[in-house]
């Protein structure tokens, strides 16, 4: 007897990645030969650094083949405090490797605390626009995600005030994210302070995922470690794929309380065990070959510097419809004025279908008025693509 797949009630109302989704698009309609401009998915165009892939070489034919502890090699976690020790204030207890869980990029962390942390009946805060992925991850746990949505006139940015007014008896937890994907905004330390004294009133977990804290273009973006937050309710999200150009190694991190730590790890351990034994091994590298992986990084974020100069230039007159990007390398541009019930969805799919190039709706970071565009490719490229842009929303649909 046939029997349909029914989805079960984990997954029933979960959505497919609106980035990825962009991405596999892109892809397919580039291997039919279609020259498309992928400002889809985030991710750096650059090679992994030579000494990192050379150092995961070594490593495989020094062994690195065999499982490892589900939360990470010993010298990798110790390597992870240390980077986060480094940014730290004058003072601050220094983080330990007891702290540190290493997994398959910081998205499974982002899911292993979400599921450790929140359950059914929870609410948790979602400042809004976020990265698509925290909506879901939060509908795995079978949580309840709140969107809080920022101002456009503050970066599409919360406040500490917003956050409050969302608050209800049921909120346990906020995700932060700064520089933010989808809008390469930056908090500023006084609304870091803002948002930290609010989570701490109440009692709230705070996940804040740092991936872009070393991607900022004008001075410094902050982790929460360099404020003085409480670490008993705070869990530090991170990973090479973003600074380090190592997307496709698959390492991320969680540094949180140590209990925790040990209910994320037992997750991991279910789902997916270790992360690959010769990505830690490049990791490793990355951390703690400091000279070489610091130039690295200047480089690259130089580079992206220069496309979001050289792309808020290619917007011309339309650059105030953007959130002005001071970090990450997305752009994040109002086109609620081409009309419809998603502007952000009928755009995308013309200027693919007019102009060929790819862009990710704002439907899928929840305000659908709005398009991302990420500048991690060729500058002329990224040029390319937002001349485009300006073309179609000149134009109309
Ligand atoms: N985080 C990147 C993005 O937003 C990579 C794709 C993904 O994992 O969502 O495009």
């Amino acid at each position: 007897m046939s029997r349909p797949f029914t989805p079960s009630p984990n997954i029933v109302r979960l959505k497919e990645s609106a980035t990825l989704a962009v991405a596999a698009r892109a892809r397919a309609l580039r291997a039919q030969g279609i020259p498309v401009i992928d400002l889809g998915a985030g991710e750096p165009d650059f090679d992994t650094p030579a000494f990192i892939r050379q150092a995961a070489a070594a490593a495989v034919e020094a062994g690195a083949t065999r499982y490892t502890a589900t939360e990470g090699i010993p010298p990798l976690r110790d390597a992870i405090a240390a980077e986060a020790n480094r940014w730290l204030p004058a003072g601050a207890t220094p983080f330990s490797a007891s702290e540190v869980v290493v997994s398959n990029g910081s998205k499974q962390s982002l899911y292993n605390a979400c599921v450790a942390l929140f359950g059914p009946g929870d609410e948790v805060l979602v400042p809004t626009p976020s990265w698509t992925s925290y909506y879901e991850m939060l509908e795995l746990a079978r949580t309840t995600a709140v969107p809080v949505f920022g101002q456009a006139a503050n970066g599409l940015k919360v406040t500490a005030d917003e956050l409050e007014r969302a608050a209800t008896p049921r909120t346990r937890g906020l995700m932060l994210n700064s520089p933010c994907n989808p809008t390469g905004a930056v908090y500023s330390r006084h609304e870091l302070e803002e948002i930290l004294a609010l989570a701490d009133r109440h009692g709230w977990w705070v996940i804040s995922d740092e991936i872009y804290r070393r991607i900022a273009y004008d001075g410094e973006a902050l982790s929460l470690s360099q404020l003085d937050a409480p670490r008993d309710r705070l869990v530090l999200i991170n990973g090479v794929a973003k600074a380090y150009a190592m997307t496709g190694w698959r390492i991320g991190w969680s540094i949180a309380p140590v209990a925790l730590s040990k209910a994320m790890t037992a997750v991991q351990s279910h789902a997916t065990s270790n992360p690959a034994a010769v990505s830690q091994h490049a990791a490793l590298a990355a951390l703690t070959r400091l000279d070489e992986s610091d130039a690295a990084v200047k480089t690259m974020v130089a580079a992206f510097h220069a496309r979001r100069d050289a792309v808020l230039d290619a917007l011309g007159a339309l650059a105030p419809r953007a959130v002005h990007p001071a970090g990450a390398f997305y752009l994040y541009l109002d086109v609620s004025s081409v009309g419809g019930d998603d502007p952000g969805a009928a755009f995308a799919a013309a200027l693919l279908d007019r102009y060929q190039v790819a862009v990710v709706p704002g439907s899928g970071f929840y305000t659908p008025g709005w398009i991302r565009a990420s500048y991690a490719t060729a500058q002329a490229t990224a040029v390319e693509g937002v001349q485009r842009i300006v073309r179609l929303l000149t134009e109309g649909l």
